[in-house]
């Protein structure tokens, strides 16, 4: 049988709406699994144990088990190892669970991290796994705990501050992540947290103290931080090495790494 133009037209448009349809359905969320989908992982021979659950996006599956999970089994340990104090043990076992009704980015609670599926989706070349390399920093830290009489709060810059130096300088300083250029520099602030703070401390280890990420995690695990822990270890207050920073970011940045 001859097609007739016009059938012919009305199938080429079906045709091209069923590809459109097939597009959009590669590219939106896809539904829940029917089993719950968590992996356990064992570190160290058992030293440590995680589970990741993708029940929400099992589209996360495969990413996870091939990419996340290696780089978490070598990443905690050396936390755990960077952020030492005595008498205090890490936590043994965490999570990271995929929920499709967290909206943010991740957040950490005790041990356990939420994280929103639709984010992490678009990140999987990107930030996807340095933004859980900070989430571990929090695992670690668990900052507040101290109740002697005195203990001091550990103040948001740091406890942001310091994830993101581990994520940005040791995880992956190929990424540069916390550039800040030289007209910027007369805005930042050392105590703005996360990626800035991230900067200034990263100023203080190379030019004055190499030392300084695990004695400040101390004090502020053991609710004993104090801003002259700064003039202590370096000689300057925080004041005069944030004015001593601003400056050297005018000028292109901190010293290169001695
Ligand atoms: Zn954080």
């Amino acid at each position: 049988m001859k097609t007739s133009p016009l059938l012919f037209l009305v199938l080429n448009f079906c045709l091209a709406a069923l590809a459109r349809a097939e597009t959009l359905i590669a590219t939106s969320t896809p539904p829940p699994s029917a089993v719950p989908l968590i992996e356990s992982v064992a570190i160290d021979g058992g030293a440590y144990r995680f589970t990741v659950e993708t029940t929400d996006a099992p589209d996360l599956t495969d990413w996870s088990h091939r990419e996340l999970i290696p780089a978490l089994q070598k990443w905690y340990p050396l936390i755990v190892k960077m952020l030492p104090s005595e008498g205090y043990a890490a936590p043994k076992t965490f999570s990271i669970n995929f929920v499709n009704s967290y909206k943010g980015v991740a957040a950490t609670g005790g041990n356990r991290i939420e994280c929103n599926p639709a984010w992490y989706r678009g990140q999987l070349k990107g930030e996807a796994i340095g933004s859980l390399v900070h989430e571990l920093v929090h695992v670690v830290q668990q900052y507040g705990h101290a109740r002697q009489p005195g203990a001091t709060h550990a103040p948001g810059w740091l406890v942001e501050g310091i994830p993101d130096y581990i994520r940005w300088y040791l995880y992956e300083p190929q990424a540069h992540g916390c550039e800040i250029s030289p007209k910027n520099a007369a805005t930042a602030r050392y105590d703005a947290a996360y990626r800035v703070s991230a900067n200034f401390l990263n100023f203080v280890i190379t030019k004055y103290d190499k030392e300084l990420i695990r004695e400040l995690n101390t004090a502020l695990r053991e609710g004993r931080y104090d801003p002259e822990l700064w003039k202590t270890r370096t000689n300057h207050t925080v004041e005069e090495l944030a004015e001593e920073w601003k400056k050297a970011l005018e000028v292109g940045g901190p010293p290169p790494p001695q």
